[in-house]
């Protein structure tokens, strides 16, 4: 699909320019202005205030040095970067990424797809993403919470419970948010609900860890349910073996479906025996606790076969995929083996996990495909949860979390879909989940005054 309107191929041409080396910004930003051409066609008022020129521009980019001491006592510099977005519906929200390969254009373009996320989520919140390219694997735990403290140091500037609230992303668990807000608490002399993602004895909620890979397995079933279908049998190909993998490998082991594969940077491992409970709570160990790699699985389950740097699409056929571990991590080559293998839908857990080719390429041959800015915004919905709940002081039980989190998937499929269905593609969920996202962000940026 190519922009026809005027003014948004003008846009475009100028983000372009602005943005000459973000890569990934330009590819979200092109397909975001797609999705969103007849919005824009039929409500002239959204050119004429020049809602979409300020929409594709971050409010804010904060771009900072990160030093600190390693074991050995040499110095290292990183960069640090937090990108606010959009703050119209609420205060910037969104993760901290600490991988190698973060670049500025990594944490624009996440920030840009936050802001559609959060909008879908129904609660009151803006879009925001920040992150270093600090790699915390191989560190040891010294070195992590030296990197945390002086990250923390400078990001504490710019971000306050009712301003912008961090959460966790890919390298960022429960241990870093506790090394992280120890550390804004000790220099603002204050216990601010500034992040999300802590543990239950210091502010977090119960759900948290479980929420995005849940809620992509609460919004996938909701999909197959459009087809009268369910999870209940299906076979399931799950990437990434982090905090979101292994929470929608739970959720969709209980609800019956049968998980043949995990993985991580170095390899996938295919369980034909399916990964229960029991083999999963391996896993969580030793990704958790030992850090260790995923080719460990098939050494305590020989049934497993380990492929060292394969991802798991052309492994084994299945009925459902969740690529649950990072961007462009499903090709067009790999979307092909899907269809050929009889896969009915693909629910992204990751933050564009899918190439865009390879979306088409699904879309176009009758699967069910959700982005990810609706299928795992179960994650960012429990952060705002958590908010609540520290905003109350109270803490609400597991069941009541959970129920809530549900409530929200059902909510954003819905919303999703009708918006989908009011610009007559009711399967194109990409479209939907752009729709519905930008019109609650464009019409309050207008009720707040361009
Ligand atoms: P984790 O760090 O817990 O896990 C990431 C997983 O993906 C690991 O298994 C990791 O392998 C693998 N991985 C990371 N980079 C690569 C790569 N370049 N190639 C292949 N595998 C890779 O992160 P999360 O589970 O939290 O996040 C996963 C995805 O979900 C990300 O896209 C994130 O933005 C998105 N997301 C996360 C949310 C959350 O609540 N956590 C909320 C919404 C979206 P290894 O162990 O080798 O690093």
């Amino acid at each position: 699909m190519a922009l026809k309107n005027a003014y948004l191929i003008d846009l475009m041409k100028t983000v372009e320019a602005r943005n000459p080396n973000d890569k990934q910004f330009l590819i979200t930003v092109r397909s975001v202005l797609e999705s969103i051409e007849p919005v824009v066609e039929a409500r002239p008022e959204l050119i004429e205030k020049g809602v979409l020129d300020l929409f594709v521009e971050p409010e804010r980019i904060v771009k900072f040095r990160v030093s600190w001491t390693d074991d050995a006592g040499k110095v290292h510099v990183n960069r640090g970067y937090r990108v606010q977005s959009n703050s119209a519906i609420g205060p910037y929200k969104g993760g901290l990424r600490l991988h190698p390969s973060v670049t500025e254009d990594t944490v624009k373009f996440l920030a840009f797809e936050q802001t559609l996320k959060n909008s879908l989520t129904t609660l009151p919140i803006g879009g925001g993403k920040g992150g270093s390219d600090f790699d915390p694997k191989g560190k040891s735990e010294r070195e992590v919470l030296a990197f945390c403290q002086n990250f923390m140091r400078e990001l504490y500037r710019h971000i306050g419970a009712s301003t912008d609230i961090p959460a966790g992303d890919i390298g960022v668990g429960g241990r870093e948010i506790g090394f992280l807000f120890g550390q804004y608490k000790k220099i603002v002399n204050s216990y601010d609900s500034v992040l999300t993602g802590k543990g239950v004895n210091w502010g977090g909620s119960l759900i948290r860890p479980e929420a995005t890979g849940y809620g992509c397995v609460y919004f996938a079933s909701e999909m197959l349910n459009t087809r009268g279908n369910e999870l209940a049998g299906k076979r399931v190909l799950i990437s990434g073996s982090g905090n979101v993998a292994q929470y929608a490998a739970e959720k969709a082991t209980q609800l019956g479906a049968k998980v043949l594969s995990l993985s991580d940077s170095n390899g996938t491992i295919i369980d034909p025996d399916g990964i229960s409970a029991e083999k999963l709570s391996f896993i969580k160990e030793l990704k958790n606790v030992r850090r260790g790699r995923i080719r460990e699985y098939a050494a305590a389950y020989p049934r497993a076969e380990y492929h060292e740097g394969k991802r798991p699409w052309q492994l084994a056929a299945c009925d459902v995929a969740l690529p649950c571990a990072t961007q462009n991590e499903l090709d067009l080559d790999d979307a092909k083996t899907l269809v050929a293998n009889g896969c009915i839908a693909v629910c992204e857990g990751a933050n564009m996990p899918t190439t865009l080719d390879a979306t088409a390429y699904i879309q176009g041959h009758g699967l069910l495909f959700s982005p990810g800015k609706a299928s795992n915004a179960g994650g960012v919905a429990t952060s705002g949860l958590e908010m609540s709940q520290n905003a109350i002081r109270l803490n609400w039980n597991q069941s009541e979390v959970d129920k809530r989190l549900h409530d929200i998937m059902i909510s954003i499929h819905a919303a999703t879909r009708a918006a989908a269905t009011e610009f007559g593609e009711p399967d194109n969920y990409v479209m939907g989940a752009n729709i519905a996202g930008f019109r609650k962000v464009a019409d309050t940026m207008i009720d707040l005054g361009i």
